[in-house]
């Protein structure tokens, strides 16, 4: 238990648990909610939470409907956002809080019609404006969880997001600045928390230096638990979310899917990385660097035992979980000339020029194959490259990965892959650059049958699934669940 208990500056050390969308998408979600921070009081909580499931794309579509002068459309989209957060107040909170945190969102969600007003003059949804009306989902999320832990007898204080995450002006997908962003997080949050008290704020959202609104991109409210747990040299990071952890596979693709028990940030980022959706790909960085376990939990099912990610992998060889990234085209890059040493570079620079990231290659005999999600600038690139070389493209692919650490050391996985999917038409194999990856392309349409054999091949429901480690020991002796 030491490591829960003080950092360098004795201040005692906290746990990091954001609540994603679903998590505090109505009343019932709320309560658990309540229930699960209740059951962490002793390990000093910080909470982040997301906007209620569906208002960041509500959101989003009223400042479009506003940008296109549709201004009925955009106020009757923000009134039911309105309404949405009220029936939830009047739902959690008694009378006089109700009547406090209304007044307060009042105030809050008219500055939000205003915003809606402005894109509607302007005609434009820049992206700037985009990340002001944006975060506005969370910035209402945020005042209204804590007031209901308070309203549950828990000592919490709201905070501001935007004060505490400074980033550059990169808007949709700003970068904190963290030097800054750790001095705010130490000087706001520090006290409160030395003080016991429970800060709560809003995920997603930032700010610049000059404090105009910023965010870190979709779904990047677990990259600011990661931030916030970084900055305060959090014992963990917990994102509570409304599947039972990190699974084997997309259980929608392959029903015997289950929970993964452990995983290395390394193989976490990979899967991240190759399509799975459970966390936002840049949430490890910053846990990764100060060596922060990230929880991966259930709100719905808070005594599951979630998947832990941190720096042990447990298992090395072994297949820790399968992936699929649709949408993929393949690049076939043929030279014009029989050998063009100069080929790899120059594809690589034309597609730099249109900032088009390249997902895999491999080379062989002077030809390249790329992988690309994106077949935009594919014809402007061909038609750089002319007289180099003839690039041709196929679309609706998909790139199944296997993820584990050091799977490459062991020749008998892909073995065993290869036997499996035979008769599937693979059109490439890539054992990527690195130890823990080996993947492969298949048409979209064979994607799902190519995942539920390899399941079968590695997860068989005879192998014992990896259990957790004693987390909720930890959860249950630190308050009680009612
Ligand atoms: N609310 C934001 C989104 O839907 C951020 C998040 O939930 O992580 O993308
Ligand atoms: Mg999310």
């Amino acid at each position: 238990m030491s490591e829960l208990l003080v950092d360098s500056n004795e201040r005692p050390r906290c746990v990091v648990m954001k609540f994603g969308g679903t998590s505090v998408e109505d009343a019932a979600a709320i309560r658990r909610l309540c229930q699960i921070v209740n059951g962490r009081l002793r390990y000093h909580p910080v909470v982040v939470v997301s906007a209620l499931a569906k208002v960041t794309d509500q959101l989003f579509a009223a400042g479009d409907a506003a940008a296109r002068g549709d201004r009925e459309n955009a106020r009757a989209i923000l009134q039911e956002i309105e309404g949405r957060h009220s029936t939830l107040s009047r739902e959690l909170l008694e009378a006089e809080e109700c009547n406090a945190l209304c007044q307060d969102l009042a105030v809050d969600f008219c500055a939000t019609y205003e915003l809606l007003e402005g894109i509607s003059v302007a005609g434009d949804f820049s992206l700037r404006a985009q990340d002001h009306l944006l975060g506005m989902g969370e910035h209402f999320s945020s005042k209204l969880v804590h007031s209901a832990l308070v309203q549950n007898g828990l000592d919490a204080v709201w905070v501001d997001a935007k004060e505490c995450i400074v980033t550059d002006a990169a808007h949709t997908r700003a970068t904190p600045l963290w030097t800054e962003t750790n001095q705010r997080l130490e000087s706001l949050l520090g006290p409160l928390l030395g003080a016991g008290r429970i800060p709560v704020l809003g995920g997603f959202a930032g700010s610049t230096r000059d404090g105009v609104p910023t965010t870190l991109g979709r779904g990047g409210s677990d990259f600011s638990a990661a931030i916030v747990g970084a900055g305060l040299h959090a014992a963990k990071i917990e994102i509570w979310t409304d599947v039972d952890g990190v699974m084997t596979t997309d259980p929608n693709l392959c029903s015997e899917a289950r929970c993964v028990g452990r995983m290395s940030f390394d193989e976490a980022a990979e899967l991240a990385y190759f399509g799975a959706k459970v966390l936002h790909p840049s949430t490890l960085l910053p846990a990764r660097r100060q060596n922060i376990p990230v929880w991966v939990l259930n709100s719905r099912n808070p005594y599951g035992a979630g998947t832990e990610i941190s720096a042990h992998s447990h298992g090395d060889g072994r297949v820790k979980a399968l992936s699929v990234k649709r949408g993929v085209a393949v690049v076939d890059v043929e030279p014009v000339r029989w050998l063009a040493p100069e080929l790899l570079r120059e594809v690589c620079e034309a597609f730099e020029r249109y900032h088009h990231t390249l997902d895999l290659l491999s080379a062989s005999r002077g030809s390249l194959s790329l992988l690309v999600t994106s077949t935009t600038s594919l014809p402007a690139i061909a038609n750089e490259l002319k007289g180099l070389a003839s690039v041709r493209w196929e679309n609706h692919k998909a790139l199944v990965c296997l993820v584990g650490e050091k799977i490459r050391r062991r020749p008998e996985i892909a073995s065993k892959v290869f036997r499996a999917i035979a008769d599937i038409d693979v059109r490439l194999i890539c054992q990527g650059a690195s130890e823990r990856n080996i993947s492969f392309l298949v048409d979209e349409s064979e994607a799902e049958e190519s995942i539920k054999r390899l399941h079968k091949v590695f997860f068989s429901s005879e192998s014992k699934p990896d259990a957790g480690a004693s987390h909720y020991a930890l959860c249950q002796s630190g308050g009680s669940w009612q």
